[in-house]
């Protein structure tokens, strides 16, 4: 989508609405169906407790039983908690506790008829398990859930891959206004700060993550944040970037050459040839079904073909939602396999010290016929 043709305050307000509360509902079915199987779960991760629930504050505790809901937080949001659960349409009893022991009294209260309680295993720090335990609720069993909530965010419905295909076209405008000013010699800094103002002048709420900026050498670290480093006439240039839209987040990478492809040297431009052919294959192998390391696979065969195998030095990819890095993995670990709803990135690289680093990255929705690409900015 072009800039002129990008109009996000149109775009927001036709949005498909999210149904928030079937979130929930699904998840109070299937909790007799966790293993462990759970009577009630205890909900800490804010990103979870916003995906169940619409609430987007900074802190709260969400007690999810078989037919009834407790979300607790503090004063501060009394009243954003009560608009965003009602705008959510989700059937939440709120409790505002000023202090904790008031939060701890309603939450105790809540699941004392519930004999085993789940906790988010990956969330609940050592010290946080053991003041439940000894402290909170010492008269029911604690046992530990794996991404529950996590699972089911994996899978979008229309209304979320709407609002990370608009994050996606935002910063897909933002690039393509302001690629060229890279010609002038900007800073790495400088055009990272330029590139995100873009964003959020378009309407972005935010930009996704803090963009990465390097040029030329800096280019063989994947993560390099920008620096004021100069960029110049023959610098291959990685872009990694995004916007956010309603808590979903978008991410791409593009390598530009600066002076185009005649400013570069043979290897430069093997590389970019490599990276891309890579890219594309990893993207076509995306499809349901489909075993997240087959994509691997097919981004690592044409890398390791090319001799640079050892140049790729991170994963191929990872799901792309209300978290910048969210399931499913590319590759996964065990049997992690793609599915209809999933959103994922497509980002191989190579880095080679001296030459910079070239890497592409497009995120990519799972459809029924395979895939969709939701980043479209060029790769030339
Ligand atoms: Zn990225
Ligand atoms: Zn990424």
């Amino acid at each position: 989508m072009s800039l002129e043709d990008l109009d996000v305050r149109r775009a927001r307000a036709a949005l498909p609405r999210m149904d928030v509360a079937a979130r929930l509902t699904g998840l109070q079915a299937d909790l007799d169906r966790l293993d462990p199987a759970c009577d009630a779960v205890l909900i800490t991760h804010l990103t979870n407790i916003r995906y169940l629930t619409g609430f987007t504050g900074s802190a709260a505790l969400l007690l999810v039983t078989p037919d009834s809901a407790l979300l607790v937080t503090d004063g501060r949001y009394e009243e954003q908690a009560a608009g965003e659960l009602e705008q959510a349409g989700v059937p939440v009893h709120l409790e505002i506790g000023r202090t904790v022991a008031v939060q701890r009294q309603a939450l105790v209260g809540a699941s004392a008829a519930h004999g085993r309680l789940g906790l988010e295993a990956e969330q609940v720090t050592w010290a946080d398990q053991q003041r439940y335990e000894r402290e909170w609720f010492p008269d029911v069993e604690l046992v530990p859930t794996h991404r529950v909530v996590e699972a089911r965010r994996a899978v979008k419905d229309e209304g979320e891959v709407a609002r990370i295909e608009l994050a996606c076209a935002i910063a897909d405008a933002a690039l393509a206004s302001m690629a060229p000013h890279l010609e002038a010699g900007p800073t790495e800094a400088g055009f990272a700060s330029e590139l995100d103002g873009a964003m959020r002048r378009l309407g972005a709420d935010d930009v996704s993550f803090e963009t990465i900026v390097a040029s030329g050498p800096n280019g063989s670290r994947p993560h390099h944040l920008p620096s004021g480093r100069v960029v110049s006439r023959g610098d291959l240039v990685v872009i990694d970037f995004g916007a956010l839209v309603d808590g979903y987040h978008s991410d791409m990478t593009r390598t530009l050459a600066v002076g185009g492809a005649d400013a570069l040297d043979a290897t430069q431009r093997r590389m970019v040839e490599v990276v891309r052919a890579s890219q594309a294959a990893g993207v076509a192998a995306v499809a349901p079904g489909v075993p997240t390391g087959d994509v691997d696979r097919a981004c690592r065969e044409v890398i390791v073909e090319a001799g640079w195998g050892d140049a790729f030095v991170h994963g191929t990819g990872h799901g792309v939602g209300l978290d910048i890095h969210e399931d499913p993995r590319v590759p996964g670990t065990g049997d992690a396999t793609l599915d209809v709803g999933h959103v994922v990135t497509v980002e191989p690289g190579v880095y080679l010290p001296g030459h910079g680093g070239v890497r592409v990255e497009d995120t990519v929705v799972v459809t029924p016929a395979g895939r969709r690409t939701l980043t479209r900015s060029p790769k030339s």
